[in-house]
């Protein structure tokens, strides 16, 4: 047996998930409130007999003590695997390497983009090529001072600058590639990733660079390009600004959130330096856990074209986000850290992550609408004070959804009304605070011109109108055994992802979900993110190498690329359908479970809400598979 096969049999996945959540014996299953997204109805099981946990509300997501460990602590699979082998009195043959080591593995990435970084300034600076980014910055009213503030740069229209450059100061090309600097191709040279562009360092809250953006100079597509996802950059928690914009967030208590790198400019330069950015999407959690520990007051400047069409869907995803951890509460210390305490060992991550979620903030989110067709880059060049306003006059993103919502639809009309209560029900569902939820039912109320009582009732009905009742058939039941063998499906299609990139494209639709195997979810996993470049599999957790060896031994029968799309194909879907199964058949065995008890509808009505999205998924996996066989 596996380490990790063993450390699974012996720690109790409702014992671990215990110590973070209060549960509740549900039929044969656990329930409680998920403890990676706030609700005020548990949609969190956990299934004893297969040791494995689903979130059915927010999150939609689950999988076993090790994803559960990992999402909870923020550990990598090699922490994880350290702390769970600990706690099953398990000793590791390999001891992974701790934080310490884990840095010195990010030394010299940090190095390499400090000196592509001062590199790319230079070219910028002082050279002839550089004059047309020079020019370019300079219409942007861009000044000297800032392109240093800021260490704007400039790559050439050519393949191999920095390649060369960063080779001649001593860095090998493997470094290179993991940096993302450099990209590899086919017959396995590689070449400069950002060629003819303005070059915008991205550092981390400590000013160390750890990617890059690049802006287009001419005409080419795409107009902007990011570093890949690298071990020191990851666009989900990157803050463009956040080094030099840190002081500023503290002392005003408030960061205003802007789009474009020249937005965090101009306004810095205009002396408005708590502005950062967030990296084209919308904040993720990470960024918003970044920002909290600066300030709680987070002001986003959407602008008018956008803001109309997405602000629903951003707020709400934003809402989540800064409404989450805000039931973070100081645990007991487990046995386990306590006696390694005394020891006087290192205290354990989970000790220092409760005391960080112990001391974070629920975050209050404003929204700045910007006027139409302007930037805040325009508008802070042009006119202060105009942006200034607009700082002060920011609302809060409710009002702000709410206004739009109604904006949106002609509430004169009853069908009107139905439909902005329709919509907007979800996002009152996620409104904990009760003075908050009642003011803003009144301000509903009082503009679609209905009864508050009225309005309440539809809410609620809205949040349940798509709820079924229904038993499980007997002998339906899912089959909860512990997945303890091998895992032939899996490991086939991971074999050939892994052999034949020119089959990534047909993985898009995987998750690591689709995994049960905690080994290959965790190669895939990191194979799915490296886009550009190979993972990292040499420095892989030894237990996981294993692994990895035995998949790329796997004989491999199709011998054409048809053939082989055909077989991945089938392995996918196959992938897909069991993932769909199984949810649905947790799902039933929650809704039995839950069925007898009173006062459950806004329970129910949120696991409804993912059941028909899962039966659905499975109706379409079986018509596509129908068609395949045919
Ligand atoms: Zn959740």
């Amino acid at each position: 047996m596996s380490i990790i096969a063993e450390i699974k049999q012996k720690v109790d996945i409702v014992e671990l998930v215990s110590e973070y959540v209060s549960l509740q014996k549900a039929g044969r299953t656990f329930k409680g409130l998920c403890p990676f997204h706030t609700e005020k109805h548990p949609s969190f099981f956990v299934f004893p007999e297969q040791q494995t946990w689903h979130c059915f509300g927010a999150c939609s997501t689950g999988g076993d003590v090790f994803s559960f460990i990992m999402k909870k602590e923020g550990l990598d699979f090699g922490q994880a695997l350290q702390l769970l082998a600990r706690r099953a009195g398990i000793t590791l043959a390999t001891p992974r390497s701790s934080a310490g080591a884990e840095d010195k593995e990010k030394e010299p990435l940090f190095q390499i983009n400090e000196s592509a970084a001062q590199y790319y300034h230079h070219l910028l600076k002082t050279t002839k090529v550089g004059e047309v980014a020079r020019d370019y910055l300079n219409k942007r009213k861009v000044n000297t001072e800032t392109m240093a503030e800021f260490r704007l740069g400039f790559s050439p229209d050519a393949w191999e600058t920095i390649k060369r450059y960063l080779v001649s100061k001593g860095y090998d090309e493997k470094a290179l590639l993991q940096s993302g600097l450099i990209v590899e191709r086919e017959d396995k040279s590689s070449y400069d990733r950002f060629r003819n562009k303005l070059i915008f360092p991205i550092s981390n809250i400590d000013g160390r660079v750890i990617g890059f953006g690049a802006r287009a100079l001419d005409d080419s597509l795409p107009k902007y390009l990011n570093s890949p996802q690298t071990p020191l950059f990851d666009k989900s928690s990157a803050l463009y600004g956040i080094d030099k914009a840190r002081a500023a967030i503290r002392e005003k208590n408030l960061v205003i959130v802007v789009e474009g790198y020249m937005d965090v400019i101009a306004a810095h330069k205009n002396g408005c330096r708590n502005v950062i950015a967030s990296m084209g999407t919308s904040l993720t959690e990470k960024q918003v856990e970044i920002i909290k520990r600066l300030t709680k007051n987070i002001t986003l400047a959407l602008d008018a074209d956008t803001a109309g069409q997405e602000a629903t869907l951003r707020g709400r995803e934003v809402l989540y986000h800064s409404l989450d951890k805000k039931r973070a509460e100081m645990l007991p210390y487990s046995n386990e850290s306590a006696r390694s305490m005394h020891k006087g060992e290192e205290p354990s991550p989970v000790l220092a992550q409760k005391v960080i979620l112990a001391n974070t903030l629920d975050a209050q989110i404003n929204v700045l609408c910007l006027p139409l067709g302007k930037d805040p880059d325009e508008l802070i060049n042009e006119d202060l004070t105009a942006w200034q306003n607009l700082v002060e006059q920011a609302i809060p993103i409710l009002d702000f959804i709410i206004s739009n919502m109604i904006a949106k639809v002609d509430i004169n009309k009853a069908r009107g009304k139905s439909l902005v209560v329709e919509k907007l029900a979800p996002v009152f569902a996620e409104i904990e605070d009760p003075v908050q939820r009642s003011h803003y039912l009144t301000r509903l109320a009082r503009e679609l011109k209905l009864d508050q009582a009225d309005l309440k009732a539809a809410l609620r009905r809205h949040m349940s109108t798509r709820r079924i009742l229904r038993p499980p058939e007997p002998g339906a039941e899912p089959r909860l055994t512990r997945q303890l063998v091998s895992n032939p499906i899996e490991e086939y299609c991971l074999a050939l992802l892994f052999r034949y990139p020119e089959l990534r494209q047909l993985a898009q639709q995987l998750s690591p979900e689709h995994f049960e195997c905690t080994e290959n979810r965790e190669l895939f996993s990191k194979w799915q993110s490296c886009r550009d470049v190979l993972p990292p599999w040499n420095e892989l957790d030894a237990n996981l190498l294993e692994q990895l060896n035995y998949l790329f031994d796997k004989p491999i029968i199709e011998q054409d690329s048809s053939a082989r799309q055909r077989v991945l194909n089938d392995c996918i879907l196959r992938l897909q359908e069991r993932r769909s199964r199984k949810l649905e058949a947790g799902r039933e065995l929650v809704l039995h479970a839950t069925r007898e008890e009173e006062g459950i509808d806004a329970e129910l009505a949120k696991l409804e809400e993912t059941g028909i999205d899962t039966s659905q998924q499975l109706k379409e996996i079986m018509f596509k598979r129908a068609k395949e066989i045919k």
